[in-house]
């Protein structure tokens, strides 16, 4: 880590939001990345946040010497939070360090087959050709075009946001053409072209739990996950996913956002000018949050909410100002939830890698355990993660931090008695299937499933990741950053696009944060347009890069002004 460097470029930027005020609903990734553009283009921002910290569903879990990122654990996609931290004159590596992780992960089939992913990919094609003749080649060719479209993707639908239909018909559009049709395919449809063998389908489609879909509802357009695996690599942050929210939340303050935890909003009233925003306090314990808690209110000039956008609608708008009705909502596919088990465990559990994929050798089962018929899942596919494998700091000497993440159907009943039968058959299957046997030495243990993401998150269905990325629900037909029926009130997060995810939703917040811009930002005043002017072509190719690349992107009109 580096020492943090002084912030150079605010006097110079442009602060369209001046003078006005926004409440942030929610301090997930999307709720503080569009604070910290918010902030930076002059508003003064609150992030309002229910819990005992930031951090949403990446929250941090500390008990007796043991530190658990309860939420994401995959470092993916550097270039997004790079790219993030360059807006600010700062870079990710002022906050914390990252180490690549060798091997990225481990796969134990459940017949006895084991793999590991590794950075050297020639160790990959050998893993492959091992399986399949013919299947190195294959590999190439799929990486190949995983590449082209993540780099056509980034660019043409993620970094910017299309959310209408005419957005699509642009001479840029047209030339990603062939990442168009990739959206009318499904994954196992595209996968199957490449490889005959299910265990390497299953390497090329794993990565779709990040995206909370199936291979038969996820459009092949995700195959660009694959180049994000194997060619960029998987990352550690010293001292986990925390160590990332506390670097946001750091930048949030060094920016001038006010950060108010416990503060559960309740309502939002719109009034002729701005709104007025109802918290309780929040949290889990005995009289918080619903309601129950001590009231305060705020009345800011625009909303960001970042919880989910179906709680923000049905549960804090009055009815007459909902975009969505109750049946869009109930007629939309959810992300799967998830069964996690937070472990505190002996000794070593090695051959456990930081993160190891325990697969039966047919998945489809689970798969319509979770999308068509939602059942605890008889023979699940599950992800194990062993962060005190590579960070000491996680666990006491002598001791592991693992916890086990089964996913499964989004609303499932999960009581404590149905919770107790599945922790024993996780922890029979993980003896059975890697040869680690944890039962006898476990020091600590917390379970946390489909109601606690409903309570401590207000999740809906208890999903673990919100809307699923199936045709229907990917870019335009994901709901937008604009409430469709409230001015001045807007979303970030995984609900909204580019979608699920922790770099998406830093994208997401980006968005939120342009939208803002372009319908309350003021146009630079004179002096602003002076200084524009004084450093001549290389300023004003400053303020037409960040009309471009920042917040200020909506300002399209403004924008052609310095073409
Ligand atoms: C178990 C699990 C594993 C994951 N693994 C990965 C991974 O490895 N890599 C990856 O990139 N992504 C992963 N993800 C996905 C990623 O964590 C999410 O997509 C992302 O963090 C969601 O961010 P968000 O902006 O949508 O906000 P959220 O994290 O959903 O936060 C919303 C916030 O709003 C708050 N809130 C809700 N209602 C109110 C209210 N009324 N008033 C005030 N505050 C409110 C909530 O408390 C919460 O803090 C994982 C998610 C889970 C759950």
């Amino acid at each position: 880590m580096t020492a943090r460097r002084e912030r150079s470029g605010r006097s110079r930027r442009s602060r369209p939001l001046s003078g006005r005020s926004v409440a942030v609903i929610g301090g997930g990734f999307g709720g503080l990345s569009a604070a910290c553009y918010l902030a930076d283009a002059g508003a003064d921002v609150e992030i309002l946040e229910k819990n005992e910290a930031v951090g949403g569903r990446a929250s941090t879990l500390e008990a007796e010497g043991f530190r658990f990122d309860m939420g994401p654990s995959w470092y993916l996609m550097p270039d997004v939070f790079e790219r993030f931290f360059e807006y600010f004159d700062r870079s990710p590596d002022d906050y914390y360090d990252l180490q690549r992780l060798n091997p990225h992960y481990r796969i134990f089939w459940k017949d006895g087959d084991r793999m590991d992913v590794t950075p050297d990919l020639d160790q990959v094609r050998a893993a492959f050709e091992a399986r399949e003749a013919g299947a190195a080649e294959a590999f190439d060719d799929y990486l190949d075009k995983s590449a082209d479209n993540y780099r056509r993707s980034m660019d043409g639908f993620v970094y910017t946001d299309r959310p209408n239909y005419r957005d699509w018909v642009d001479l840029d559009v047209m030339r990603a053409a062939p990442v168009g049709l990739q959206l009318l395919r499904t994954m196992d449809d595209y996968v199957s072209d490449f490889f005959d063998n299910p265990k390497l389908q299953q390497v090329m489609q794993y990565t779709l739990v990040f995206l909370g879909g199936a291979p038969q509802n996820t459009p092949a357009i995700y195959n660009m996950m694959s180049h994000v695996d194997f060619n960029m690599g998987v990352y550690y942050p010293d001292g986990g996913i925390g160590a990332v929210v506390d670097a946001f939340a750091d930048l949030a303050g060094e920016l001038g956002v006010t950060i108010t935890t416990d503060a559960e909003v309740s309502e939002i009233t719109r009034r002729r000018e701005g709104f007025l925003v109802e918290t309780v306090a929040g949290g889990e314990g005995e009289g918080r949050g619903k309601g129950e808690g001590e009231s305060e209110t705020r009345n800011p000039d625009i909303v960001v909410s970042d919880a989910d956008y179906a709680h923000t609608e049905q549960e804090l708008l009055p009815e007459h100002e909902r975009g969505y009705s109750a049946e869009y909502w109930e007629d939309r596919t959810y992300a799967p939830s998830a069964f996690l088990l937070y472990l505190g465990v002996e000794g070593s559990v090695d051959p456990l890698e930081h993160h190891t994929l325990v697969l039966p050798t047919d998945w489809d089962p689970h798969f319509a355990q979770i999308f068509d018929e939602p059942a605890w899942p008889n023979d699940p596919a599950y992800y194990l993660c062993v962060p005190s494998a590579t960070d000491d700091s996680v666990a006491p000497d002598g001791h592991s931090n693992l916890f086990a993440l089964v996913p499964i159907a989004p609303g499932l009943d999960d009581s404590p008695e149905i919770r107790e039968r599945y922790r024993d058959e996780v922890l029979a299957d993980i003896a059975d299937n890697t040869g680690v046997d944890l039962r006898d030495r476990i020091v600590f243990e917390k379970q946390f499933s489909v109601s606690d993401f409903a309570d401590r998150y207000n999740a809906t269905a208890g999903s673990a990741l919100g809307l699923a990325h199936t045709l229907r629900q990917t870019s335009l037909f994901r709901p937008p950053h604009r409430s469709k029926a409230v001015p001045d009130l807007y979303f970030t997060g995984a609900f909204t696009t580019p979608g699920i995810g922790v770099p998406m939703c830093i994208v997401s917040g980006e968005h939120a944060a342009n939208a803002v811009v372009s319908d309350h930002g003021r146009q630079p005043d004179a002096t602003e347009r002076d200084a524009g002017k004084s450093g001549a072509a290389g300023a004003r190719r400053t303020v037409a890069k960040r009309l471009a690349n920042g917040p200020l992107a909506g300002l399209s009109g403004l924008s052609g002004l310095f073409r």
